[in-house]
């Protein structure tokens, strides 16, 4: 309930709520103010290296019409297609509130990186996030620790929100030493000074993106509560830096991850290429 502080001008006038409103405006209430909240949870979908512009288009639309059409999910959203889609898929969503992420950025603002994409690039390009340190570029392209934070510290120069991503593999969980490679990947990634609002974190299992096998909500809050330590001590408010989960979220399973309550939200590859999927796992938001 909103409270103003002010007198209602004439309180004999002032009908008590009827029941129907008795029932419906806390709920409504609570809606604005999660809707409001930096609390609200994002989901976010990583379209990697999928999408000519007629299906990237597609998507977008779909997605913009859920957004248009009422029924909001009570989350944040974001997408994050590849670097030739964001110009036009940026275009399409605008005014639709969902935002636009890219994928990569080079740590230099510019200069001779042939095929690299700078993050002032991208925030030229419309977008608001970045993704630093995906699994799939510290595997396939030897990306280090001091890698990713310098291109999170270049985003952040760009004035992009880095979507920092951390996750073990699976022998390293098999050895016990999860919690402790990804602290370690979170403290030699993330860029000094930063604030809550300029940082998401992305803990992402290695072994669950793209094989339909995610770790135990149990495994996962542990995990979470690992990096809100980590976090609490490198940045300043750090108890407010959003901590996403990501690997194999779908309609099916994404009620169960984002009901942990250390789970900020998601970063969702494959199920983020299909609208109706993508909306019902933001759907699952509690
Ligand atoms: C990802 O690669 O960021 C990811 C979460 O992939 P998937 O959802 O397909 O496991």
């Amino acid at each position: 309930m909103i409270v103003t502080g002010h007198p209602p001008r004439n309180p004999q006038k002032t009908r008590p709520p009827g029941r129907l409103a008795v029932a419906v405006l806390p709920v409504l209430e609570r809606a604005r103010q999660r809707r409001e909240s930096r609390l609200r949870k994002l989901v976010a979908g990583n379209w990697k290296m999928n999408g000519l512009r007629a299906d990237g288009l597609a998507l977008a639309r779909a997605l913009v019409a859920r957004a248009a059409a009422g029924d909001p999910p009570d989350c944040a959203l974001a997408v994050f297609p590849p670097a030739t889609l964001l110009i036009s898929v940026g275009e399409t969503l605008r005014g639709s509130g969902i935002a636009l992420g890219a994928q990569d950025c080079h740590a230099e603002a510019r200069g001779a990186h042939t095929g690299d994409v700078a993050a002032p690039m991208l925030k030229d390009a419309g977008c608001s996030y970045v993704i630093v340190g995906h699994s799939e570029r510290r595997t396939a392209h030897g990306e280090t620790d001091a890698t990713v934070r310098a291109k999170a510290v270049a985003a952040r120069t760009a004035g992009l929100v880095p979507v920092l991503c951390v996750g073990e593999s699976l022998a390293e969980r098999e050895r016990g030493e999860a919690l402790e490679v990804v602290a370690a990947q979170l403290a030699g990634s993330l860029p000094e000074g930063l604030a809550a609002e300029e940082i998401v974190v992305a803990y992402e299992p290695v072994w669950a993106i793209g094989t339909g096998r995610t770790p135990t909500a149990e495994d996962v809050a542990a995990m979470h509560a690992h990096l809100r330590r980590g976090l609490e001590a490198a940045v300043k408010g750090g108890a407010g830096v959003p901590i996403l989960y990501g690997g194999s979220v779908k309609a099916s399973n994404a009620r169960e991850l984002l009901s942990v309550p250390s789970v900020d939200g998601a970063l969702v590859g494959g199920a983020s290429l299909n609208a109706a999927e993508f909306w019902a796992i933001a759907q699952s938001c509690p």
